[in-house]
């Protein structure tokens, strides 16, 4: 006879089995999702704090699996990293963001320049086509380098040799922003950001929960300030994200945030949900 300890314990197994299972499918089934156009796209806003208009939008990709329903990126963007598929995907992402930007600015040019941030994975950063198909990309699409922001990890720039620094430098020399995502997450030597070829932090999302309660933590407001403030001086502009209240906002704005994305504003949504907004914001 099983004692219970022995049940719970298969039980653990079968879930562990199950996650695996899951693990594998996923990952064998990627390449053919690809190929049947099972990934989509959804923008979140990119908002300006000072004068609330919206400024751009950041791409995050969805896979619309046919057994299991839409999938966040948390799900298959490790899995897709580990096999190297994140390389055409990565690029399928660009491709279909660069032309969306291309649209949203042909509608929108008096409702001032809308931009594109768009995710790259580590595996991308070392990938030595990065350059050659971003200026590809753009050009086929005819959308000029300044409309597009590439957002990389702060933990993936950490101890950064020159090799690695040397495609993002270029592509920041063609006009291409290149945002430090998640920033603050505690790794990286603020000197460090010098040797940076970036213009643009985005500061994570436990430093937005932080403002949350009311009053902020004060220790975490002077950390915010501080960052802002050496920022500023290096010539980087802010974007907070994770906005969830009009008081987060608020205490952001204070502080000198520059730019801010969250539900507070739009959850991420189909390209037609920009339209709306930037429309709302042209005419309003
Ligand atoms: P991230 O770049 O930090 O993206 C922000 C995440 O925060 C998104 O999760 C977004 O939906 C979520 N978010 C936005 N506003 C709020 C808010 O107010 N509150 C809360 N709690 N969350 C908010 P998502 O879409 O699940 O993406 C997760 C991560 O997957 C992204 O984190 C990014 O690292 C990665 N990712 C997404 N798309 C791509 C892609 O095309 N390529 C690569 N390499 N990574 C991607
Ligand atoms: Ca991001
Ligand atoms: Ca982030
Ligand atoms: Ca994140």
């Amino acid at each position: 006879a099983k004692s219970a300890g022995g049940n719970r314990f298969e039980l653990a197994d079968e879930e562990a089995d199950a996650r695996a299972i899951t693990r594998h499918g996923l990952t064998t089934a990627l390449p053919a999702a690809l190929d049947r156009g099972e990934f989509f796209i959804e923008y979140q806003p990119l908002v300006h704090l000072g004068d609330g208009s919206v400024r751009g939008a950041e791409a995050l990709v969805r896979w619309l699996h046919p057994q299991h329903g839409v999938l966040g990126p948390d799900r298959f963007i490790p899995l897709a990293e580990h096999t190297g598929l994140i390389v055409p995907l990565g690029r399928w992402v660009l491709e279909q963001s660069v032309r969306q930007a291309r649209e949203w600015r042909e509608r929108y040019d008096d409702a001032g320049p809308l931009r594109i941030n768009v995710n790259l994975s580590p595996c991308q950063l070392t990938h030595p086509g990065l350059v050659q198909d971003t200026v590809d990309i753009l050009e086929r699409a005819g959308v000029e380098p300044d409309a597009l922001c590439l957002e990389v990890t702060e933990s993936a720039l950490i101890g950064a040799d020159d090799d690695l620094l040397k495609p993002l430098r270029r592509l920041a020399e063609m006009g291409v922003d290149i945002a430090l995502d998640d920033f603050g997450t505690g790794y990286s030597n603020l000197a460090n950001l010098r040797r940076l070829p970036v213009s643009i932090l985005k500061l994570d999302r436990s430093f937005t929960q932080s403002m949350q309660q009311f009053p902020a933590d004060p220790v975490d407001l002077k950390i915010v300030e501080g960052i802002v403030s050496l920022a500023h001086s290096l010539d980087l502009a802010v974007t907070v994200e994770g906005v969830e209240t009009g008081a987060q906002a608020e205490q952001l704005r204070i502080l000198g945030c520059d730019t801010a994305q969250g539900w507070y504003y739009a959850r991420p949504g189909p390209p037609e949900r920009l339209h709306e907004l930037a429309l709302v914001d042209a005419t309003g």
